[in-house]
């Protein structure tokens, strides 16, 4: 089933902006061609180093950085759809039997603006397309930013836990949730751990965390 949904995203989706050339390598006719999936294929499994439980299922190399900049800068549907369903399977890989809640990172209010879409948003929207996990999940969106924070990716990894210590809180009016963390990209694991902190501060149960991909550096801890 859920191989069937992965076939039918990287074949093609249905509402292209642009006439579909591989994402990767621009090869005329499909999303992804055969070449470029055999970097693209989402391959899920736990990683070390939190005090949670934590999944992803790509590298974050050239070419998923590339399709990241589609998804998140352009708002390029396909490649939402594309780590989408590497979420899901991040997601899946945590064997769920009972419904759990979806609680994305949130974006800055200034990149929304900047994009003109909330591209977090968006893709989570498409986790709920995966046929074993719609019945299950609902996307929450709990969390919010306390303040302004700077971009991560130019911060060593003390400046990016000063940067975001206490970033997040729970929006008001919260019941008890069971819930999984998602995020687009894991490097160090700060921001989630402020999202998981922010939620346990509230007594809310966190399964762990599901994100589509893991840096080279982050796979390298443990
Ligand atoms: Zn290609």
């Amino acid at each position: 089933m859920i191989n069937l949904f992965i076939e039918s995203v990287l074949r093609g989706a249905t509402t292209l902006v642009f006439p579909p050339n591989c994402m990767n390598c621009g090869l005329p006719g499909v999303d992804i061609c055969t070449e470029c999936k055999k970097v693209l294929t989402p391959k899920p499994r736990f990683l070390l180093g939190e005090d949670f439980p934590l999944v992803s299922s790509l590298f974050y190399g050239d070419a998923t950085g590339k399709l990241m900049l589609l998804a998140k800068e352009n708002g390029y549907v396909a490649a939402q759809k594309f780590f989408a369903t590497a979420l899901a399977i991040s997601i899946n890989h945590f064997n769920l039997n009972y419904p759990i809640s979806i609680v994305p990172i949130p974006s800055q209010r200034k990149s929304i603006r900047r994009r003109g879409f909330d591209s977090m948003k968006e893709i989570a929207r498409f986790i709920l397309q995966d046929p074993n996990l719609k019945s299950k999940i609902e996307i929450v969106n709990l969390l919010e930013l306390t303040r302004q924070v700077a971009d991560q990716s130019s911060l060593s990894e003390r400046e990016r836990y000063q940067n975001l210590d206490k970033a997040f809180r729970v929006k008001s009016g919260i019941k008890s949730k069971v819930i999984i963390v998602i995020d687009d990209v894991v490097t160090t694991g700060s921001t989630l751990r402020e999202a998981v902190r922010a939620l346990k501060e509230r007594n809310l149960t966190v399964l762990g965390a599901a994100t589509a991909c893991a840096t080279q550096r982050r796979l390298a801890i443990g």
